[in-house]
């Protein structure tokens, strides 16, 4: 059984739907029936699969890590989503998005952007299909993250700077939706994870299953039995790439094990509410005011969580865990030493959970799902480890 469809009004349980501003409204609903239409268009998944595999480099591949199981007595599997172009998952939903913008007659993309990571693929993206791109980024967040400002602009991407409320992703996603607003006949929102207003979350799902679909025959292929892992791991931000994987073990004996940063832990210390268009847990004060997120990762800075996440942590079929700054840079640090393999912060904290809960995992196939690579996160560690 595969992860179910939402409800027509975009709801997982009683998370997710679409609180949107009245003009919104209709270019939600022409970008679901869009979506729907091309997701059951066979030349649509042609064209889009084309590019995956010539383009962003998939299928990825599943890697043993027989050093890193030696050390930790738990057997770890990686996804290895880190080897794409661009570096990420972050590419399989903008070349659908942007596949699917081109093909409603768009000619423009606009995104926001966090550390960087979701404007760089979608300038990507829209330089490879000929579009405008325009990535709405806090004015904090530029100044930390000034490479990929650069990258954006050398792809062609016009970056804007977000300069209202603290200046970082929230404030940055609040001003490509007004962009959004006022130029909806033109331009589509190449949103970044699984959140949002209906039908973000479930198409940014969809786009991502290939992980999922990919890691599902690779186990079959590697392991005996079942041919399942008793566990699949993997970061959350907003959770685009934890359901990617998930989806592909929903409903199976495998457990789904999400792991958020401690100081942006939406499900450990959230409530529900709403933020960005849709209900989930979020990260607030006692007045109900959002809450800024903190963690060392800027790609897990995020106060809320997709509600699709929400209805899985609050309906048990999924468990999520944190773990802190400290506990990510040894875990960054031991995927180097044993494997060869640097990982990106975020995905850092899957396997900080692994490593933390090990006893309890002695003997386990665990499948953890590298989102990316740390070649981004090389000079931040430099300071810590140096
Ligand atoms: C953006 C990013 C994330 C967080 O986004 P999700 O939607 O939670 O997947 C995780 N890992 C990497 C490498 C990223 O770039």
């Amino acid at each position: 059984m595969p992860l179910d469809p939402p409800t027509s009004d975009g709801r997982f349980g009683e998370f997710g739907g679409r609180f949107v501003p009245e003009t919104l409204v209709p270019a939600c609903m022409e970008l679901e029936a869009a979506f729907a239409e091309a997701w059951s268009d066979p030349a649509f998944r042609a064209e889009l699969d084309g590019l995956l595999r010539d383009y962003a480099g998939r299928p990825s591949p599943l890697t043993v890590c027989d050093r890193l199981s030696t050390e930790l007595g738990v057997q770890v599997l990686l996804k290895r989503e880190d080897l794409n172009h661009t570096g990420s998952h972050k590419i399989n939903n903008v070349l659908g998005q942007a596949l699917l913008a081109r093909r409603m007659g768009k000619e423009r993309l606009v995104a926001e952007t966090g550390a960087g990571q979701h404007g760089v693929a979608t300038a990507t993206a829209a330089a490879l299909l000929g579009m405008a791109c325009t990535v709405y980024m806090g004015e904090v967040d530029m100044r930390r993250q000034e490479l990929n400002v650069f990258r954006m602009r050398l792809l062609g991407a016009e970056v804007r700077a977000a300069m209202s409320g603290s200046r970082t992703l929230k404030d940055a996603i609040n001003e490509a939706m007004r962009d959004w607003v006022a130029t909806v006949e033109s331009t589509h929102y190449c949103l970044g994870s699984v959140m949002g207003p209906h039908p973000y979350p479930w198409m940014v799902r969809e786009l991502h299953t290939v992980i999922g679909t990919e890691a599902r025959e690779q186990c079959a292929a590697l392991l005996g039995g079942d041919g399942l892992p008793d566990v699949v791991t993997a970061c959350v931000g907003g959770g685009s790439n934890a359901i990617g994987i998930f989806s592909g073990f929903a409903g199976t004996r495998a457990e789904l094990v999400g792991v958020e940063p401690a100081g942006g832990a939406a499900v450990g210390r959230g409530a529900p509410g709403v933020v960005h268009g849709s209900k989930s847990f979020l990260l607030q004060d006692e007045w109900g005011q959002v809450q800024e997120a903190e963690s060392i990762s800027a790609g897990l800075d995020y106060p809320g969580i997709g509600p699709e996440h929400a209805h899985l942590a609050a309906a048990g079929l999924a468990r999520y865990e944190q773990v802190d700054d400290r506990e990510v840079i040894e875990a960054f640090a031991l995927l180097s030493r044993t494997e060869g393999i640097i990982p990106a912060l975020e995905p850092a904290h899957a396997l900080a959970w692994i490593s933390r809960d090990r006893e309890a995992l002695a003997g386990r196939t665990v499948l953890l799902n590298l989102s990316g690579r740390g070649d981004k996160d090389v000079a931040q560690m430099m300071e810590h480890l140096g």
